[in-house]
């Protein structure tokens, strides 16, 4: 296995995600540099203008989450859609293209969920990962679903179930819309999967950007209905709009 990856190395070097630089595994992970990862550490220090704590801390809703019973809100940095090592990754996630840049998102995910799990003495074995589907078009696109990939991945390392809700019946990509037409948008294409019941249970809903909160709020609402105890949500970001900076 390893006589492979090497050899595989040396053939398809591993490229930085966000600036192309050729390199080897920094820190257990190919997908960025030394430097890009030291940018994304720091871009986690960004401090919160709600709660003042740093993003990688903060745990306050967006928009209708809280309504929809959303108990704390996990994410790791603050993005406002445009470029920089943050934009390089999602990009990466959502095209699918880069199988590095997933897995680091993933374990990236997976960390700070644990942090989170410890604090509230909540055994990780004991939650259920799920997420928010995207579009039939998204989907085919790029070649599958990227936050089904990266809550899969979750589970796998948390020792946690994974599972199934929801379904996406038509509907826009949300990026198209203002929040109004958004929240819309969702009630009318994010439906519960026939059958599936949560029975009490303690689900942690995956997503990767968080804008207006709609995509999950209408998803926490669905969850309650089909018998959550609590949700918990968790994104890669979160507007910018809400940073210090
Ligand atoms: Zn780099
Ligand atoms: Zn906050």
């Amino acid at each position: 296995m390893w006589v492979t990856e090497a050899i595989l190395g040396r053939i398809f070097p591993s490229k930085c995600t966000a600036c192309g630089e050729i390199i080897g595994k920094y820190r257990g992970s190919n997908a960025l540099c030394p430097n890009c990862r030291e940018k994304w550490e720091l871009n986690k220090r960004a401090r919160c203008k709600i709660c003042g704590m740093e993003v990688s801390d903060c745990l306050c809703g967006e928009g209708d989450m809280y309504l929809s019973g959303i108990r704390d809100h996990l994410k790791l940095v603050f993005y406002d859609g445009v470029g920089g090592v943050t934009g390089a990754l999602i990009y990466s996630l959502k095209s699918g293209r880069k199988r590095s840049a997933t897995q680091f998102i993933a374990s990236e995910c997976t960390h700070r969920l644990n942090e989170y799990l410890s604090s509230r003495d909540i055994d990780p074995a004991s939650v259920l990962i799920t997420y928010p589907p995207r579009t039939k078009k998204e989907h085919r696109s790029n070649g599958g679903d990227h936050s089904e990939i990266v809550s899969r991945a979750m589970a796998e390392s948390l020792g946690c179930g994974f599972i199934r809700t929801l379904v996406r019946r038509g509907g826009v990509k949300q990026r198209e819309l203002d929040f109004r037409e958004r929240k819309i948008n969702v009630e009318n294409s994010i439906f519960p999967l026939d059958g599936v019941s949560l029975d009490g249970g303690r689900v942690v809903l995956v997503d990767d950007v968080v804008t207006s909160g709609a995509t999950m709020s209408r998803a926490a609402v669905l969850l309650y209905r089909m018998g959550a105890e609590e949700v918990i949500a968790l994104s890669v970001s979160r507007a910018k709009s809400h940073s210090t900076e």
